[in-house]
């Protein structure tokens, strides 16, 4: 793999960094105090292509290559946490999920106002969200998914209730895993489109959580909901297959976000390092500090070629799931020591709000879990690699 950036890349990353530094960066303290979603940020976001950013162009979005989005999550992840979730949710699960498998209708309906930020009237629109988890199925969707859709004249009725679906209370249309035929079989599971104004559809409030606290994480309750039979996502029982490609690439998306979070931690360590005075002499000068230092410089790197690796093979239309599995598994991890570490280096100030240290170790925490938790990433590993020696 040529890891090189391309000029057109590296102009898209200072563009975006640009953007995010002024626009996004200032405000994470706030959404993460608030809990209020930076739409002021995400208006701006449609015309940079940010919205749309798996979107073929004919649909509205700037159908950017897999190592270029990935610079994008970075840029984000950096700047904060989340509006970063929430726009990875947007591009990798909701909008992801509707380019790879929608009709060519739906997503002139859907998918097109999701990817470029606006309908057609002018007015905004709001972001995508995928519903897979559930109160009782998180890992194992195949064998615990009971939100029930069933066919009858023309219309699918849906009834079931999902948890942790980011974005649910400020998106259009959430795609939803649902068990269109009885038992725990590989073909029972479809996705099939919710529009968010769906009678019957209950949006619960905004769950409190350790970190990524401005993007909104709903339970989503269905009772009775009917939607007509082409707001099937891709085929009939093939619910399972799609959600696993498109959980592969959003896996790229929060390795990405990991590197951008574990950067801005080791900025942030390496500042204050300078300036903190002990023993009449910088921290930054004592060994125990540097190694901590030298370490998270040297993990960031690898886990951002990583990221890179998995992209280009995406890019490439290569097999990327064990890679993008590896990716995020090291990104997440790294980000979490890097940002612990962060705060053993700025002591009690580093404990506390003053510095952005603690938020960006509380929001690390979660990419560890969503999209596959680190023990679901290496059991994918595992199996991809005892299949390669058969
Ligand atoms: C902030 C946030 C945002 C989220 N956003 C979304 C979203 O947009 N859409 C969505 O559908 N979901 C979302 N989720 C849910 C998330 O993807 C799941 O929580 C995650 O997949 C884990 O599922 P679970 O919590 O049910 O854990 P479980 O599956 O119950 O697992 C519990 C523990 O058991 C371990 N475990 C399970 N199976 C195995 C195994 N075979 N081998 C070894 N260990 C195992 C897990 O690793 C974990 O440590 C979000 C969650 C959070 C917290």
């Amino acid at each position: 793999m040529d890891f090189k950036l391309s000029e057109e890349q590296r102009m898209w990353q200072e563009s975006i960094h640009a953007f995010v530094a002024k626009e996004v960066k200032p405000k994470a303290r706030f959404v993460d105090e608030t809990a209020l979603f930076n739409w002021d940020a995400v208006h701006k976001m449609g015309p940079l292509g940010l919205l749309g950013l798996f979107v073929p162009e004919a649909y509205g979005g700037s159908e950017m290559d897999a190592i270029s989005s990935a610079i994008a999550m970075e840029e984000l992840g950096w700047a904060c946490g989340s509006t970063a979730l929430s726009i990875a949710a947007h591009n990798g699960l909701g909008c992801a999920a509707l380019a790879l498998f929608g009709s060519h209708e739906l997503k002139v309906r859907y998918l097109t106002p999701a990817a470029k930020g606006n309908h057609a009237d002018g007015s905004y629109s709001q972001l995508a969200a995928l519903a897979l988890t559930e109160p009782g199925a998180g890992s194992d969707l195949k064998g615990g998914v009971i939100t029930r859709a069933e066919y009858h004249n023309g219309y699918w009725t849906i009834n079931g209730t999902k948890m942790w679906c980011t974005n649910a209370s400020i998106a259009d249309f959430i795609v939803t895993l649902v068990r269109t035929e009885p038992g725990k079989g590989s073909h029972s599971l479809s996705m099939i489109l919710v529009p968010t104004e769906c009678e019957g559809l209950h949006i619960g409030a905004i769950e409190k959580k350790l970190g990524v606290r401005g993007s909104p994480t709903n339970e989503v309750t269905y009772q009775d909901v009917c939607v007509p039979a082409d707001h099937l996502v891709g085929k009939l029982g093939e619910g399972l297959t799609q959600t696993l490609t498109v959980l592969d690439g959003g896996r790229i998306s929060i390795g990405a976000i990991s590197v951008g979070l574990a950067q801005s931690a080791l900025e942030e360590a390496v500042q204050y390092a300078m300036q903190r005075n002990a023993f009449e002499q910088p921290i930054a000068s004592f060994q125990a500090i540097q190694w901590m230092l030298a370490d998270a410089a040297t993990e960031i790197q690898a886990a951002r070629l990583m990221v890179y690796y998995a992209a280009w093979l995406k890019s490439q239309g290569k097999s990327f799931t064990k890679e993008a599995s590896m990716a995020k598994l090291f990104a997440t991890e790294i980000a979490e020591r890097v940002c612990r570490n962060a705060i053993q280096i700025l002591g009690s100030y580093g404990y506390s709000q003053e510095y952005p240290v603690e938020r960006l170790y509380r929001d690390a925490r979660l990419m560890t879990i969503g999209e596959g938790t680190s023990e679901i990433q290496r059991l994918v590993i595992a199996r991809k690699l005892i299949s390669e020696f058969q």
